[in-house]
């Protein structure tokens, strides 16, 4: 019988079968940033132990890095104190460091596919939740918690339950200004935040295969959002493409080996699979959360659902996102008015987002009453974005143009939300709290849908201010 590639990386990262259940895992590439490592490496330090493959391990600063004046010292204690750490600590253990001072630096989940280190087959952690987004490459891709990044440190292995494998196939063609984030989004809606508990989630079918390597990050970066332990798509020539000539992957002949391996990683034609879901792509429409968590959204065209419309287990959660959120069951999603429009994180920030949401600012202004940012996720994308004159259109248009990081995503640096302001946002989670103010309130959507929302000062449809690709003004 065949095997999927979840399998397939599985059983060859196997170090032991522990006594738990548990099996013991390698690691082959663990990547660092300053929030969750501190601790870790003070309990290496305490403990005499050393990191046993500094060459598997690369770190960079994306979490606290001020966005609007990246000049160290920081003005923030805390952030200088947590850069400075890191900075120790990656000297001391001879771990590589892209720091703010570097072109490779920004979000940890855009530079490690930008720089080539995210390749497919390999088993990956990082101390932060949205790690899933390298399974984009078919690697098998773990958010890890701080004790777990000094055990990597440590060992490089964790200690991992096994997981089963739902395939989610999506097939058909998605309508313009439908993008990968209302895939991801409605994946969640229709299974749940907790849907993929116990699961990794394997993504396929033409729509799927169709995406670009950016549009299969954003799909896999929010796999967490839906409950998976990992979400990963097959590698293909769209994944090799993007690979070549990136500068940490294989070089020359070396490559054609590595792509020769890759592509023997994938699943197999007849690899059985423990549950499976089809979605229709012309059945999504451009989606945008509601409530407090990632699940609770609707398509722009709908209106906030009622309590008494979900199971029993749901209603009380819409009860408390209603009041949570101060919205009515009932009341159509398009025309909340918005006070914030954030472009940017790990699941919304490279360069085809920016060109995308460009698209839709070129020619309009920001509404007087709301605040807008657009953070690239890394220095190459923000350099690239410049090169074609991107960030013009948004500085024309009423759009602030900042260094590259985390930015509003989590709020852990100056950019926050502030009492109960409403924001339009490219980014992955709209927790309570999530973005600074613990009033504040996330709408989540597409990056085309946010620049569309700052225009008009309130959630709208992107569909209706979509010009065709090519069209110039
Ligand atoms: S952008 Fe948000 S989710 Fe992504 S790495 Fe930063 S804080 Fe985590």
């Amino acid at each position: 019988m065949g095997k999927t590639l979840l399998q397939k990386v599985w059983d060859l990262h196997t170090v032991r079968r522990l006594a738990t259940g548990q099996t013991q895992l390698f690691i082959g590439l663990h990547l660092v940033h300053e929030v969750t490592s501190p601790q870790a490496f003070d309990m290496l330090r305490s403990s005499g132990t050393r990191v046993l493959f500094p060459n598997r391990t690369f770190a960079t600063v994306d979490h606290i890095v001020p966005t609007l004046d990246q000049r160290r010292p920081f003005l923030d204690v805390l952030a200088e104190a947590m850069i400075s750490s890191l900075e120790r600590n990656c000297q001391e253990y001879g771990i590589p460091l892209y720091n703010i001072d570097s072109d490779s630096q920004g979000i940890v989940h855009v530079i490690g596919p930008e720089l080539g280190l995210t390749q497919p087959g390999l088993t990956i952690a990082c101390g932060d939740s949205h790690t899933s987004t390298h399974g984009a490459f078919g690697a098998v891709a773990f958010g890890i918690g701080t004790s777990q990044v000094r055990d990597v440190l440590a060992s490089q292995c964790l200690a991992l339950e096994p997981v089963k494998v739902r395939r989610i196939k999506v097939t058909g063609s998605l309508a313009p200004g439908v993008y990968s984030k209302d895939v991801i989004l409605e994946i969640i809606r229709r299974l749940g935040v907790k849907g993929g508990v116990g699961y990794a989630y394997e993504y396929a079918g033409d729509t799927i295969e169709r995406m670009s390597m950016e549009e299969r990050m954003t799909i896999c970066n929010m796999s967490i959002e839906g409950g998976a332990r990992v979400g990963y798509i097959n590698p293909d020539a769209t994944t090799f493409r993007y690979l070549e000539g990136r500068p940490l992957a294989p070089l020359g002949d070396a490559f054609d080996r590595a792509r020769a391996w890759w592509t023997s990683m994938a699943s197999d034609p007849d690899a059985q699979f423990d549950d499976e879901v089809v979605l229709k792509a012309a059945e999504i429409e451009p989606t945008v959360t509601w409530g407090i968590n990632p699940g609770q959204s609707v398509a722009v065209s709908e209106r906030i659902p009622y309590p008494a419309q979900a199971h029993d287990a749901e209603s009380a959660g819409i009860t408390e996102a209603l009041e949570f959120m101060d919205f009515r069951s009932g009341q159509p999603i398009a025309g909340t008015r918005i006070d914030v429009a954030f472009i940017g994180s790990c699941t919304n920030s490279r360069l085809s987002d920016l060109r995308e949401a460009a698209r839709i600012v070129r020619g309009h202004h920001v509404a007087p009453h709301v605040k807008a940012l657009v953070v690239p996720g890394s220095q190459r994308v923000r350099k690239a974005a410049e090169r074609e004159g991107l960030d013009r259109i948004f500085v024309e248009a009423g759009f602030e143009w900042r260094g590259a990081g985390c930015s509003m995503c989590l709020a852990m640096n100056p950019d926050r939300l502030e009492g109960r302001q409403i924001c339009a946002s490219s980014s992955n989670r709209n927790f309570k709290g999530r973005q600074g103010s613990p009033t504040g309130r996330t709408l989540l959507m597409s990056p085309a849908m946010v620049a569309a929302a700052a225009i008009a000062g309130e959630v709208t449809d992107v569909r209706k201010v979509l010009e065709p690709v090519g069209t110039t003004r």
